[in-house]
């Protein structure tokens, strides 16, 4: 298992327990398993898996305090198994440090694609994305963090202020979705009952800028009722 990335399937569901590691297997990954909290908390001690899918419903712990407690040491990328159609449990799972979710019952090529996402996002360190010259280029988007400018295929975008701030946040987390109440610390501070509205108004505005067009993905896409997250155009 040298040269293979090592996943760490954590479901307590044999049939999806099974499913899941084949489709690793299948696809080049190497698969360790665990089917409790405690025996999670082994697995991964022994042996540092690259990526852990982590079901949320554990039979001894919730799958949440394996997740709180891997974040207080550890940056790897783990994604959530979700059986609940709960937005709050993927919003709680993100802010306490999940990168990615998917929800049950979910299709094989989702699941890889967010794998192979969330393995290409922990590669590369943000930093190393960007120029010299203080520029993050994602394809056709381009942001210079010195300048406060942002550029599509060389034309500049003017944007606001807070417009500006709500990208240049996305960018810097490129590939992961920021939940609304991220986004909105950042930028305005402490939330109130409006702030999810001004969040949307400035993101409407946002898209439009970017020339966003019904169908297409285009920079940002809108994880509903969950938040924003950056893509590259490519994705
Ligand atoms: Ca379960």
């Amino acid at each position: 298992m040298n040269n293979k990335y090592k996943i760490l399937v954590i479901e307590d569901e044999e049939h999806i327990q099974t499913f899941i590691s084949a489709l690793f297997e299948a696809n080049g990954y190497a698969v360790i398993t665990a089917n409790t909290y405690e025996n999670a908390k082994h697995m991964y001690a022994s042996y540092q898996p690259d990526l852990v899918i982590l079901d949320l419903g554990l039979p001894d712990r919730d799958g949440m305090v394996f997740l709180e407690e891997t974040r207080k040491a550890f940056s790897t990328p783990i994604i959530v198994l979700s059986a609940r159609a709960d937005e709050n449990d993927k919003v709680k799972a993100l802010d306490i440090g999940a990168n990615d979710y998917v929800t049950k019952p979910f299709g094989s090529a989702e699941l890889m694609a967010r794998v192979r996402s969330a393995l290409r996002n922990a590669r590369r360190n943000i930093d190393a994305l960007v120029t010299h010259n203080g520029k993050l280029i994602l394809g056709d988007f381009s942001i210079d963090y010195d300048a406060r400018r942002v550029f599509i295929k060389d034309e500049e975008i003017k944007l606001t202020q807070t417009e500006y701030n709500i990208v240049a946040f996305l960018s810097e987390h490129c590939g992961k979705v920021m939940t609304y109440s991220a986004i909105i610390k950042k930028i305005w501070g402490y939330p109130d009952d409006g702030s999810i509205k001004k969040l949307q108004v400035n993101m409407a505005n946002i898209r439009k800028k970017f020339g966003y067009k019904l169908g297409e993905t285009n920079y940002i896409v809108n994880e509903l009722g969950v938040g924003y997250r950056m893509i590259e155009k490519s994705e």
